[in-house]
C-alpha cells in the first residue's frame, strides 16, 4: 500500500467566502523554522502555540466575547463551572482569604469548601445583599471577591458599584458571575470589575446542546496569569463547540429581548395569583433588588424563582406533573422553557438566605409569555386543588 503524503497547506482556496466561521481543528501547531518553534512560548499569550491555547475558531470565538463584554481580553473555557474554578486556581494559593456571596452558583460554593479550603485558601460565604459594608469582612489576605448578581435561585442584587470600589481600595480581585444578565444585561468589565465570568452554555449558545465558558478582563497581568492556567491545566475547548456558540451569538440579541420580555411577564402573572407566596426577579418593579438592578443593568433575565403555596410536597409535585409547555430539566438560556425545584433543605445549608421554604425556578425559552404563564398558572391549580 502507498502511502499519501499529507496536505499541508490547510489554507482556504482563493475564491471562497462564507458568511459562517471556519472550524479549525488541530492539536499541532506548525512552524515555519526551528527558530519559531523554540520560542513559541513566547507567543503563548498572543499568537498559536499547541491546540490546547486554541486556534483560529476559539480565538475568533474569544474576540466575539470581548467585545461583547466591552473587555481587551477573554479566554474560553470547557463550561461556565470549569471558568470559575480556572479563575480561583489561577490566583489564589496557601494563605489567601476569599469572600463568595452566599447566593453565588453551588459548584462554585462546594469548590470553594471541598477543594480550595484544602489546598489552604481561607473561604467565607458573605450577605449576597451586600454593599458598601462588605469592606469589614476585608482582611490583610483577602485576595479575591466572587460576586454574583442576582444570586442563583434567590436572586439577591449586590450593590456592585459600591463592592468595586471598596474592593479597588483594598486591591482586591473582583469576580463576577454575569450568566444571568450576560454582557447584554450588564458589562461588568467597563463598570470596573476585574474578571467577568459567563456560562456561555446558557444565554450564548442558547440552544441547550453545549457546554463552555467565558472569561473576560482588561487586565493584561490578570490575562496572563489566566492564559497560562487554561494551558497548564488543559482546559480546552473543541472547535466544534466554538463554532456553535458564535453561531448562537448571531442570534442572542434577538432571543435575549424575547425572553426576557417573556419572563417579566410571566413573573408579573405569578406576583398577582393566589398559589404564589413570592416572586424573586429583580426586574419587576416591587422586588426587594429591584433598585440596584435598575441602577446598573440595561436588560434583564430569562431566570426567575418564586415560592408556591403549596402546603405539602405532594402538592408541588402535582404542579411539576400538571405542567405541559415546560419540561422539568437544569441549566437555561435555551429556547425551551425548564421548570426545577430546590426543596427547602438546600435553603436551610446557606448562611445567609432570605427564604426558607422550597423554591421553583423557572427557565424562559422562546415558546411566547402568554402560552407559559397559562401553563403555570393551570399547573398551580390543579396542585392546589
Ligand atoms: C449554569 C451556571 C454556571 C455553570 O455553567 P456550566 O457551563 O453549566 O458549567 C455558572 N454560573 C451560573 C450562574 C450558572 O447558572
Amino acid at each position: 500500500m502507498k502511502n499519501t503524503p499529507p496536505t499541508l497547506n490547510n489554507k482556504p482556496e482563493d475564491g471562497f467566502q462564507s458568511l459562517s466561521p471556519a472550524v479549525w481543528r488541530a492539536s499541532t501547531v506548525l512552524f515555519d523554522n526551528i527558530a519559531d518553534f523554540t520560542t513559541r512560548k513566547e507567543r503563548l499569550f498572543d499568537g498559536y502555540t499547541y491546540g490546547i491555547m486554541g486556534t483560529p475558531t476559539t480565538r475568533m470565538l474569544e474576540k466575539r466575547i470581548a467585545q461583547l463584554e466591552g473587555a481587551s481580553h477573554c479566554i474560553v473555557t470547557p463550561s461556565g463551572q470549569s471558568a470559575l474554578c480556572q479563575v480561583a486556581l489561577a490566583l489564589l494559593g496557601a494563605g489567601d482569604h476569599v469572600l463568595i456571596a452566599d447566593s453565588a452558583y453551588g459548584p462554585l460554593r462546594s469548590f470553594a469548601s471541598d477543594y480550595l479550603q484544602r489546598f489552604g485558601v481561607a473561604c467565607e460565604t458573605f450577605d449576597p445583599s451586600a454593599g458598601a459594608e462588605l469592606a469589614e469582612r476585608f482582611r490583610p489576605n483577602t485576595k479575591l471577591i466572587f460576586l454574583e448578581s442576582p444570586g442563583s435561585l434567590t436572586m439577591e442584587m449586590q450593590d456592585l458599584p459600591a463592592i468595586v470600589r471598596a474592593a479597588r481600595a483594598a486591591g482586591i480581585t473582583t469576580v463576577l458571575d454575569n450568566s444571568w444578565a450576560s454582557p447584554l444585561g450588564l458589562q461588568g468589565v467597563p463598570m470596573g470589575i476585574d474578571i467577568v465570568v459567563e456560562a456561555a452554555s446558557k444565554l450564548f449558545g442558547g440552544h441547550s446542546d453545549l457546554l463552555l465558558g467565558s472569561i473576560a478582563t482588561d487586565n493584561r497581568s490578570l490575562y496572563e496569569k489566566l492564559r497560562t492556567a487554561q494551558s497548564v491545566l488543559g482546559q480546552v475547548v473543541g472547535p466544534d463547540d466554538c463554532f456553535l456558540v458564535l453561531r448562537g451569538l448571531d442570534t442572542l440579541a434577538l432571543r435575549y429581548a424575547h425572553q426576557c420580555a417573556s419572563a417579566l411577564a410571566v413573573a408579573e402573572r405569578l406576583a398577582n395569583n393566589p398559589h404564589v407566596e413570592r416572586v424573586m426577579f429583580p426586574p419587576r418593579p416591587g422586588d426587594e433588588g429591584h433598585a440596584r438592578w435598575a441602577a446598573s443593568f440595561q436588560g434583564g433575565g430569562c431566570v426567575l424563582s418564586f415560592v408556591p403555596r403549596l402546603p405539602s410536597e405532594a402538592q408541588v409535585h402535582q404542579f411539576f406533573d400538571a405542567l405541559q409547555v415546560f419540561r422539568i430539566g437544569a441549566s437555561w438560556g435555551g429556547v425551551h422553557s425548564l421548570a426545577g425545584y430546590y426543596p427547602e433543605a438546600e435553603q436551610a445549608r446557606r448562611a445567609y438566605c432570605r427564604v426558607t421554604q422550597g423554591i421553583v425556578r423557572l427557565a424562559i425559552g422562546a415558546e411566547g409569555a402568554e402560552l407559559l404563564a397559562a401553563d403555570v398558572e393551570q399547573a398551580l391549580r390543579s396542585a392546589a386543588g
